[in-house]
Protein backbone atom coordinates (compact mmCIF):
# COMPACT_ATOMS: atom_id res chain seq x y z
CA UNK A 1 0.00 0.00 0.00
CA UNK A 2 1.30 3.77 -0.53
CA UNK A 3 1.77 5.47 2.78
CA UNK A 4 0.69 8.76 2.86
CA UNK A 5 5.06 9.03 3.08
CA UNK A 6 5.31 7.57 -0.37
CA UNK A 7 3.58 10.44 -1.72
CA UNK A 8 5.80 12.76 -1.12
CA UNK A 9 8.67 11.18 -2.69
CA UNK A 10 9.90 12.18 -6.57
CA UNK A 11 7.99 10.30 -9.35
CA UNK A 12 11.11 8.42 -10.27
CA UNK A 13 11.48 6.98 -6.75
CA UNK A 14 7.65 6.06 -6.28
CA UNK A 15 7.99 4.46 -9.75
CA UNK A 16 10.31 1.71 -8.35
CA UNK A 17 8.80 1.53 -5.07
CA UNK A 18 5.03 2.19 -4.71
CA UNK A 19 2.89 -0.54 -3.71
CA UNK A 20 5.09 -2.99 -2.86
CA UNK A 21 7.16 -3.92 0.47
CA UNK A 22 9.45 -6.69 0.19
CA UNK A 23 8.99 -7.06 3.50
CA UNK A 24 5.48 -8.71 3.48
CA UNK A 25 6.88 -11.00 1.00
CA UNK A 26 9.66 -13.29 2.77
CA UNK A 27 11.83 -10.50 1.34
CA UNK A 28 11.35 -10.97 -2.45
CA UNK A 29 12.85 -7.90 -3.91
CA UNK A 30 10.09 -8.25 -6.50
CA UNK A 31 6.28 -9.16 -5.88
CA UNK A 32 5.49 -13.14 -6.38
CA UNK A 33 3.58 -13.54 -9.28
CA UNK A 34 0.44 -15.35 -7.85
CA UNK A 35 -0.52 -18.10 -10.39
CA UNK A 36 -4.08 -18.32 -8.62
CA UNK A 37 -7.48 -18.63 -10.36
CA UNK A 38 -9.47 -19.25 -6.68
CA UNK A 39 -8.63 -18.33 -3.00
CA UNK A 40 -9.48 -20.14 -0.13
CA UNK A 41 -11.98 -19.01 3.00
CA UNK A 42 -11.02 -19.95 6.15
CA UNK A 43 -14.87 -20.62 6.84
CA UNK A 44 -18.50 -19.40 5.37
CA UNK A 45 -18.50 -16.14 6.91
CA UNK A 46 -15.46 -15.25 5.75
CA UNK A 47 -15.98 -16.21 1.95
CA UNK A 48 -19.51 -14.28 2.01
CA UNK A 49 -17.76 -11.21 3.56
CA UNK A 50 -15.17 -11.06 0.82
CA UNK A 51 -17.95 -11.76 -1.89
CA UNK A 52 -19.84 -8.64 0.02
CA UNK A 53 -17.14 -6.50 -0.48
CA UNK A 54 -17.38 -5.97 3.47
CA UNK A 55 -13.80 -7.92 4.20
CA UNK A 56 -10.43 -7.22 2.77
CA UNK A 57 -9.00 -10.28 0.60
CA UNK A 58 -9.35 -11.52 -2.67
CA UNK A 59 -11.78 -14.85 -3.75
CA UNK A 60 -11.48 -15.16 -7.24
CA UNK A 61 -8.84 -13.89 -9.83
CA UNK A 62 -11.34 -12.73 -12.84
CA UNK A 63 -12.22 -9.42 -9.83
CA UNK A 64 -8.52 -9.18 -8.56
CA UNK A 65 -4.99 -11.09 -7.14
CA UNK A 66 -2.25 -9.92 -5.14
CA UNK A 67 0.05 -9.01 -8.26
CA UNK A 68 -2.09 -7.28 -10.11
CA UNK A 69 -3.06 -5.15 -6.67
CA UNK A 70 0.31 -4.36 -6.75
CA UNK A 71 0.29 -2.96 -9.99
CA UNK A 72 -3.16 -1.24 -9.23
CA UNK A 73 -1.93 0.36 -6.01
CA UNK A 74 1.45 1.75 -8.48
CA UNK A 75 -0.24 2.87 -11.10
CA UNK A 76 -2.83 4.83 -8.59
CA UNK A 77 0.27 6.45 -6.98
CA UNK A 78 1.91 7.43 -10.14
CA UNK A 79 -1.47 9.04 -11.41
CA UNK A 80 -2.44 10.62 -8.37
CA UNK A 81 -5.81 9.13 -8.44
CA UNK A 82 -7.00 7.25 -5.06
CA UNK A 83 -7.68 3.84 -7.06
CA UNK A 84 -6.73 1.88 -10.20
CA UNK A 85 -8.22 -1.46 -11.92
CA UNK A 86 -5.75 -3.24 -14.29
CA UNK A 87 -6.86 -4.55 -17.33
CA UNK A 88 -6.70 -7.50 -19.83
CA UNK A 89 -6.11 -4.45 -22.73
CA UNK A 90 -6.59 -0.93 -23.33
CA UNK A 91 -10.14 -1.53 -24.96
CA UNK A 92 -10.44 -3.92 -21.85
CA UNK A 93 -10.09 -0.51 -19.61
CA UNK A 94 -12.17 1.81 -21.83
CA UNK A 95 -15.17 -0.87 -22.69
CA UNK A 96 -15.52 -2.09 -18.85
CA UNK A 97 -15.33 1.67 -18.05
CA UNK A 98 -18.00 2.78 -20.18
CA UNK A 99 -20.13 -0.35 -19.67
CA UNK A 100 -19.76 0.47 -16.11
CA UNK A 101 -21.01 4.39 -16.26
CA UNK A 102 -23.32 4.88 -19.11
CA UNK A 103 -26.77 4.30 -19.63
CA UNK A 104 -29.36 3.97 -22.84
CA UNK A 105 -30.56 7.66 -23.41
CA UNK A 106 -27.17 8.93 -22.20
CA UNK A 107 -24.94 11.05 -24.33
CA UNK A 108 -20.97 10.67 -24.75
CA UNK A 109 -19.50 13.71 -25.89
CA UNK A 110 -16.12 12.99 -27.52
CA UNK A 111 -13.73 14.63 -29.55
CA UNK A 112 -13.49 14.17 -32.83
CA UNK A 113 -10.13 12.25 -33.32
CA UNK A 114 -9.93 9.31 -31.23
CA UNK A 115 -7.97 5.45 -31.44
CA UNK A 116 -9.58 3.79 -33.95
CA UNK A 117 -11.16 0.98 -31.75
CA UNK A 118 -12.39 3.62 -29.35
CA UNK A 119 -14.04 5.37 -32.17
CA UNK A 120 -15.03 1.95 -33.57
CA UNK A 121 -16.76 0.78 -29.71
CA UNK A 122 -18.23 4.07 -29.48
CA UNK A 123 -19.68 4.49 -32.78
CA UNK A 124 -20.66 0.96 -33.81
CA UNK A 125 -21.28 -0.74 -30.05
CA UNK A 126 -22.44 1.61 -27.80
CA UNK A 127 -24.50 3.59 -29.84
CA UNK A 128 -26.32 0.13 -30.55
CA UNK A 129 -27.48 0.20 -27.26
CA UNK A 130 -29.19 3.33 -27.30
CA UNK A 131 -26.10 5.56 -26.13
CA UNK A 132 -25.79 8.91 -27.88
CA UNK A 133 -22.09 9.23 -29.13
CA UNK A 134 -21.73 13.26 -30.03
CA UNK A 135 -18.23 14.30 -31.54
CA UNK A 136 -17.27 18.02 -31.46
CA UNK A 137 -13.78 19.37 -31.51
CA UNK A 138 -12.29 19.78 -28.04
CA UNK A 139 -9.60 22.42 -29.07
CA UNK A 140 -13.07 24.72 -30.16
CA UNK A 141 -14.38 25.50 -26.52
CA UNK A 142 -17.32 26.96 -28.01
CA UNK A 143 -18.09 23.77 -29.91
CA UNK A 144 -17.30 21.90 -26.70
CA UNK A 145 -20.13 24.05 -24.79
CA UNK A 146 -22.77 24.17 -28.08
CA UNK A 147 -22.76 20.01 -27.47
CA UNK A 148 -23.27 19.58 -23.72
CA UNK A 149 -26.97 18.83 -22.98
CA UNK A 150 -29.13 17.61 -20.46
CA UNK A 151 -28.29 14.04 -21.46
CA UNK A 152 -24.38 14.61 -21.49
CA UNK A 153 -22.85 11.87 -19.05
CA UNK A 154 -19.21 11.84 -19.96
CA UNK A 155 -16.69 13.76 -21.79
CA UNK A 156 -14.21 11.52 -23.34
CA UNK A 157 -10.80 12.38 -25.18
CA UNK A 158 -7.41 11.44 -25.85
CA UNK A 159 -4.38 14.34 -25.76
CA UNK A 160 -2.18 14.39 -28.00
CA UNK A 161 -4.43 13.15 -29.68
CA UNK A 162 -3.74 10.06 -31.67
CA UNK A 163 -2.96 10.14 -34.37
CA UNK A 164 -3.16 13.78 -35.91
CA UNK A 165 -0.93 14.96 -32.64
CA UNK A 166 -3.55 17.85 -31.79
CA UNK A 167 -3.32 19.41 -28.45
CA UNK A 168 -6.38 19.74 -25.81
CA UNK A 169 -6.74 21.80 -22.81
CA UNK A 170 -7.34 19.13 -19.97
CA UNK A 171 -8.24 22.09 -17.72
CA UNK A 172 -9.92 24.05 -19.60
CA UNK A 173 -12.43 21.46 -21.18
CA UNK A 174 -12.78 20.13 -17.12
CA UNK A 175 -14.25 23.09 -16.18
CA UNK A 176 -16.14 23.84 -19.11
CA UNK A 177 -17.85 20.47 -18.14
CA UNK A 178 -18.00 21.12 -14.54
CA UNK A 179 -19.97 24.27 -14.84
CA UNK A 180 -22.61 22.75 -17.21
CA UNK A 181 -23.26 19.73 -14.72
CA UNK A 182 -20.94 18.50 -11.94
CA UNK A 183 -22.09 15.19 -12.41
CA UNK A 184 -20.90 14.85 -15.54
CA UNK A 185 -17.41 12.39 -15.80
CA UNK A 186 -14.57 13.48 -17.79
CA UNK A 187 -12.37 10.52 -18.88
CA UNK A 188 -8.77 11.32 -20.60
CA UNK A 189 -6.89 8.25 -22.68
CA UNK A 190 -3.56 9.21 -20.88
CA UNK A 191 -1.40 6.24 -23.24
CA UNK A 192 0.45 9.17 -25.19
CA UNK A 193 1.86 10.62 -22.45
CA UNK A 194 2.26 8.36 -19.44
CA UNK A 195 2.16 9.56 -15.67
CA UNK A 196 5.81 10.56 -16.18
CA UNK A 197 4.88 13.52 -19.01
CA UNK A 198 0.73 14.44 -17.54
CA UNK A 199 -1.37 13.96 -14.85
CA UNK A 200 -4.88 14.66 -15.96
CA UNK A 201 -6.26 14.02 -12.33
CA UNK A 202 -4.30 16.81 -11.14
CA UNK A 203 -6.05 18.62 -13.86
CA UNK A 204 -9.35 18.06 -12.52
CA UNK A 205 -9.83 14.85 -14.64
CA UNK A 206 -12.52 12.27 -13.08
CA UNK A 207 -11.05 9.12 -14.93
CA UNK A 208 -8.18 8.38 -16.73
CA UNK A 209 -7.38 5.63 -19.31
CA UNK A 210 -4.22 3.77 -20.15
CA UNK A 211 -3.18 0.79 -23.18
CA UNK A 212 -0.44 -0.21 -20.86
CA UNK A 213 0.65 -2.14 -24.03
CA UNK A 214 2.47 0.81 -25.05
CA UNK A 215 4.83 2.91 -22.58
CA UNK A 216 3.86 1.52 -19.61
CA UNK A 217 5.01 -1.99 -20.46
CA UNK A 218 7.01 -0.17 -22.90
CA UNK A 219 8.62 -3.63 -23.95
CA UNK A 220 6.24 -4.34 -27.22
CA UNK A 221 5.90 -8.13 -25.43
CA UNK A 222 2.21 -7.61 -23.87
CA UNK A 223 -0.99 -6.57 -23.94
CA UNK A 224 -2.99 -4.52 -21.12
CA UNK A 225 -4.33 -1.65 -19.84
CA UNK A 226 -5.24 0.47 -16.86
CA UNK A 227 -8.43 2.64 -15.46
CA UNK A 228 -7.59 5.13 -12.94
CA UNK A 229 -10.01 6.84 -10.51
CA UNK A 230 -11.91 7.66 -7.20
CA UNK A 231 -11.80 4.31 -5.18
CA UNK A 232 -15.79 4.07 -5.70
CA UNK A 233 -16.03 4.15 -9.40
CA UNK A 234 -13.08 1.73 -9.81
CA UNK A 235 -14.87 -0.62 -7.25
CA UNK A 236 -18.13 -0.54 -9.55
CA UNK A 237 -15.71 -0.94 -12.70
CA UNK A 238 -14.40 -4.31 -11.09
CA UNK A 239 -17.50 -5.31 -9.68
CA UNK A 240 -20.04 -4.86 -13.06
CA UNK A 241 -17.65 -4.13 -15.86
CA UNK A 242 -14.93 -5.87 -15.60
CA UNK A 243 -16.23 -8.70 -13.22
CA UNK A 244 -19.49 -9.05 -15.46
CA UNK A 245 -19.64 -6.99 -18.61
CA UNK A 246 -16.25 -7.71 -20.17
CA UNK A 247 -14.24 -10.14 -18.23
CA UNK A 248 -11.26 -8.62 -19.69
CA UNK A 249 -8.78 -9.55 -16.46
CA UNK A 250 -5.31 -9.26 -16.66
CA UNK A 251 -3.08 -12.57 -16.26
CA UNK A 252 -0.59 -12.27 -13.38
CA UNK A 253 2.51 -12.74 -15.24
CA UNK A 254 1.29 -9.62 -17.37
CA UNK A 255 1.28 -7.17 -14.68
CA UNK A 256 4.82 -8.59 -13.40
CA UNK A 257 5.79 -7.42 -16.82
CA UNK A 258 4.00 -3.82 -16.51
CA UNK A 259 5.67 -3.50 -13.42
CA UNK A 260 9.38 -4.39 -14.12
CA UNK A 261 8.44 -1.84 -17.26
CA UNK A 262 7.12 1.12 -14.83
CA UNK A 263 10.77 1.07 -12.90
CA UNK A 264 12.26 2.65 -16.02
CA UNK A 265 8.97 4.17 -17.12
CA UNK A 266 10.56 8.08 -16.53
CA UNK A 267 14.39 7.18 -17.90
CA UNK A 268 12.21 6.01 -20.95
CA UNK A 269 10.01 8.45 -21.40
CA UNK A 270 13.20 11.11 -20.98
CA UNK A 271 14.92 9.44 -24.33
CA UNK A 272 11.42 9.15 -26.24
CA UNK A 273 11.14 12.78 -25.76
CA UNK A 274 14.81 13.72 -26.92
CA UNK A 275 14.80 11.70 -30.09
CA UNK A 276 11.15 12.83 -31.30
CA UNK A 277 11.98 16.31 -30.80
CA UNK A 278 15.48 15.82 -33.00
CA UNK A 279 13.40 13.21 -35.24
CA UNK A 280 10.83 15.94 -35.56
CA UNK A 281 13.10 19.26 -36.25
CA UNK A 282 14.93 17.59 -38.77
CA UNK A 283 11.46 16.55 -40.30
CA UNK A 284 10.59 19.87 -40.25
CA UNK A 285 13.69 21.05 -42.39
CA UNK A 286 13.37 18.14 -44.76
CA UNK A 287 12.60 19.45 -48.54
CA UNK A 288 10.03 16.07 -48.93
CA UNK A 289 8.05 17.05 -45.80
CA UNK A 290 4.82 19.52 -46.29
CA UNK A 291 3.73 19.06 -42.53
CA UNK A 292 5.27 18.09 -38.91
CA UNK A 293 2.72 17.44 -35.95
CA UNK A 294 4.60 17.61 -32.45
CA UNK A 295 3.44 19.52 -29.64
CA UNK A 296 7.59 20.27 -29.22
CA UNK A 297 8.03 22.16 -32.15
CA UNK A 298 7.60 26.33 -31.29
CA UNK A 299 4.86 26.86 -34.93
CA UNK A 300 2.74 23.66 -33.69
CA UNK A 301 -0.57 24.77 -32.35
CA UNK A 302 -0.51 22.71 -29.57
CA UNK A 303 3.14 24.39 -28.26
CA UNK A 304 1.41 26.52 -25.96
CA UNK A 305 -0.94 24.45 -23.98
CA UNK A 306 1.21 21.23 -24.20
CA UNK A 307 4.45 23.67 -22.25
CA UNK A 308 1.58 23.94 -19.99
CA UNK A 309 0.03 20.72 -18.98
CA UNK A 310 3.26 18.34 -20.08
CA UNK A 311 6.15 18.06 -18.88
CA UNK A 312 7.69 16.98 -22.11
CA UNK A 313 6.28 16.34 -25.45
CA UNK A 314 6.30 13.44 -26.00
CA UNK A 315 7.43 10.09 -28.27
CA UNK A 316 4.87 10.67 -31.00
CA UNK A 317 5.12 12.23 -34.20
CA UNK A 318 2.71 12.78 -37.44
CA UNK A 319 4.26 14.07 -40.33
CA UNK A 320 2.48 14.42 -43.83
CA UNK A 321 4.96 13.91 -46.75
CA UNK A 322 4.41 16.26 -50.35
CA UNK A 323 2.98 14.23 -52.84
CA UNK A 324 0.93 12.91 -49.48
CA UNK A 325 -0.78 8.97 -49.90
CA UNK A 326 1.50 7.71 -53.13
CA UNK A 327 4.99 9.39 -51.16
CA UNK A 328 4.14 8.18 -47.84
CA UNK A 329 3.90 4.49 -48.98
CA UNK A 330 7.08 4.78 -50.88
CA UNK A 331 9.03 6.01 -47.43
CA UNK A 332 7.69 3.42 -45.52
CA UNK A 333 8.58 0.50 -48.21
CA UNK A 334 12.20 1.69 -48.08
CA UNK A 335 12.82 1.63 -43.78
CA UNK A 336 15.80 -0.27 -42.91
CA UNK A 337 15.45 0.14 -38.99
CA UNK A 338 12.76 1.59 -38.55
CA UNK A 339 9.87 -1.21 -37.93
CA UNK A 340 6.68 -0.68 -40.21
CA UNK A 341 4.12 -1.65 -37.60
CA UNK A 342 1.17 -0.27 -35.43
CA UNK A 343 1.58 0.04 -31.51
CA UNK A 344 3.81 2.05 -30.00
CA UNK A 345 6.14 2.88 -26.91
CA UNK A 346 8.31 0.44 -27.92
CA UNK A 347 12.00 0.30 -27.21
CA UNK A 348 12.30 -0.02 -31.19
CA UNK A 349 11.17 3.00 -33.86
CA UNK A 350 7.72 2.15 -35.37
CA UNK A 351 6.03 4.00 -38.00
CA UNK A 352 2.54 3.22 -39.38
CA UNK A 353 -0.03 4.93 -41.94
CA UNK A 354 -2.88 5.31 -39.99
CA UNK A 355 -5.45 5.43 -43.06
CA UNK A 356 -4.94 2.18 -43.47
CA UNK A 357 -4.07 0.39 -40.76
CA UNK A 358 -5.18 2.35 -37.00
CA UNK A 359 -7.64 4.09 -38.00
CA UNK A 360 -9.05 2.06 -40.95
CA UNK A 361 -11.94 1.64 -38.73
CA UNK A 362 -13.50 5.37 -40.09
CA UNK A 363 -14.60 5.57 -43.74
CA UNK A 364 -12.84 7.47 -45.73
CA UNK A 365 -15.56 10.61 -45.30
CA UNK A 366 -15.06 9.89 -41.37
CA UNK A 367 -11.66 10.29 -41.39
CA UNK A 368 -11.68 13.29 -43.64
CA UNK A 369 -14.19 14.43 -41.05
CA UNK A 370 -12.26 13.45 -37.90
CA UNK A 371 -8.88 15.31 -39.45
CA UNK A 372 -6.71 12.31 -40.32
CA UNK A 373 -5.38 12.95 -43.85
CA UNK A 374 -4.47 9.77 -46.05
CA UNK A 375 -0.96 10.52 -46.52
CA UNK A 376 -0.70 11.00 -42.78
CA UNK A 377 2.38 8.85 -41.05
CA UNK A 378 2.61 8.11 -37.61
CA UNK A 379 6.27 7.25 -35.70
CA UNK A 380 6.61 6.15 -32.36
CA UNK A 381 10.20 7.32 -31.92
CA UNK A 382 12.25 4.70 -30.09
CA UNK A 383 15.38 4.27 -27.78
CA UNK A 384 17.74 3.73 -30.61
CA UNK A 385 20.13 6.92 -30.73
CA UNK A 386 18.66 9.73 -32.77
CA UNK A 387 21.56 10.12 -34.99
CA UNK A 388 20.48 6.34 -36.24
CA UNK A 389 16.74 6.52 -36.24
CA UNK A 390 17.29 10.33 -38.32
CA UNK A 391 19.74 9.19 -40.66
CA UNK A 392 17.29 5.71 -41.73
CA UNK A 393 14.11 8.06 -41.85
CA UNK A 394 16.51 10.44 -44.53
CA UNK A 395 17.29 7.57 -46.30
CA UNK A 396 14.06 6.48 -46.98
CA UNK A 397 12.62 10.09 -47.66
CA UNK A 398 15.56 10.50 -50.27
CA UNK A 399 14.63 9.57 -53.80
C1 LIG B 1 -3.40 1.21 -28.32
C2 LIG B 1 -4.32 2.23 -27.81
C3 LIG B 1 -5.54 1.88 -27.22
C4 LIG B 1 -6.01 0.45 -27.12
O1 LIG B 1 -5.19 -0.32 -26.28
P1 LIG B 1 -4.96 -1.90 -26.44
O2 LIG B 1 -4.02 -2.20 -25.33
O3 LIG B 1 -4.39 -2.15 -27.80
O4 LIG B 1 -6.29 -2.54 -26.27
C5 LIG B 1 -6.33 2.90 -26.72
N1 LIG B 1 -5.96 4.19 -26.81
C6 LIG B 1 -4.80 4.56 -27.38
C7 LIG B 1 -4.45 6.01 -27.45
C8 LIG B 1 -3.94 3.60 -27.91
O5 LIG B 1 -2.81 3.98 -28.49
Amino acid sequence: MPSNQDKKLSFATRSVHAGYNSADHEGALNPPVYMTSTFTFDNVAQGAGRFAGEEPGHFYSRVSNPTQEVLETRLADLEEGEAALATASGMGAITATLWTIVAPGDQILVDKTLYGCTFSFLEHGLKKFGVDICYADFTDHHDIQAKLSDKTRVLYFETPVNPNMRVIDISAVCRIAKDFNSQIKVMVDNTYCTPALQRPICLGADIVVHSATKYLGGHGDLIAGAVIADAETIQQIRLFGLKDMTGAVIAPMTAFLILRGIKTLQLRMERHCQNAQAIAEMLEQHPAVDRVFFPGLKTDPGYQVASQQMDDFGGMIALELKGGFEAGVRMLNRLKLAKLAVSLGDAETLIQHPASMTHSTYTVEQRAEHGITEGLVRISAGLESAEDIIADLEQALAG
